[in-house]
């Protein structure tokens, strides 16, 4: 089987139509979503609506929860949170409640799907670390786990007692007993890459290429101003900043 992994999209449409366009080109199975379908930028109806049309397998983020009530939009800040607020508006009944039934963990073949950490999915921690992802592994009964929202790709390799981590583009899962794998962020990368990022996971060869995909920002960046969202919401698909 060929996956292809996609996540953090962030209602950037103009990122997530350029990534499934190359995503056909890998003659992919089946796509899977790590979640954030929606917050920061302007086309939320019309992401959720594309990963409803391609079938996904998707799991809950804290923007997708957020704005549908189910996680406390006080830990956003202002500039996430005044756009939370602003999908919700946007959103029909059908799509909150899309969001409203997202799981926080699926797993499936011998893959785990989760947004940010498997020991309480719930809060959404950060996994950037061996230390951060000691809990994780614990947790984890499936060879192999993509995760996201860091919007930096990485993977964190644990084999028997040893973890290390590999920031590099290609994994060899070959020799790996678990992987916890972020696939980056399609519509706001922070690795300071502009281009949208995605995973591509062949289970025969068992490799996990990161993919990074060029797109018009400056239609997602116009679109997010002409909202009237936060302007430092489409900056950031410029230039990262925190
Ligand atoms: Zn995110």
């Amino acid at each position: 089987m060929i996956y292809a992994v996609i996540g953090d999209i962030h209602s950037n449409y103009d990122a997530l139509t350029a990534v499934v366009n190359e995503i056909k080109k890998e003659h992919v199975d089946k796509i899977l979503c790590i979640g954030d379908i929606v917050g920061y930028a302007a086309e939320p109806a019309k992401c959720i609506d594309l990963v409803r049309e391609l079938n996904c397998t998707v799991v809950a983020g804290n923007h997708d929860y957020a704005t549908v009530g189910k996680f406390p939009v006080e830990y956003f800040h202002q500039d996430a949170r005044t756009a939370v607020l602003w999908t919700a508006e946007q959103l029909s009944a059908e799509s909150l409640i899309f969001l409203k039934n997202l799981p926080l963990v699926e797993g499936l073949n011998g893959i785990t799907l989760v947004h940010a950490s498997l020991k309480h999915p719930e809060f959404f921690d950060y996994i950037t670390t061996v230390a951060t992802a000691q809990n994780s592994f614990e947790m984890l009964k499936t060879p192999v786990c993509f995760y996201g929202h860091t919007h930096v790709p990485l993977a964190i390799f644990c084999n028997k007692e040893t973890m290390h981590v590999d920031r590099g583009q290609v994994f060899d899962l070959n020799n790996a007993d678990n992987v916890l794998i972020n696939v980056g962020s399609v519509g706001q990368p922070r690795d300071w890459d502009m281009r949208a990022a995605c995973a591509i996971y062949d289970t025969e060869k068992k490799v996990v290429r990161i993919k990074r995909v060029k797109y018009n920002i400056n239609d997602a960046v116009g679109k997010i101003y002409a909202a009237g969202l936060p302007s430092v919401n489409a900056l950031r698909l410029k230039e990262y900043a925190i």
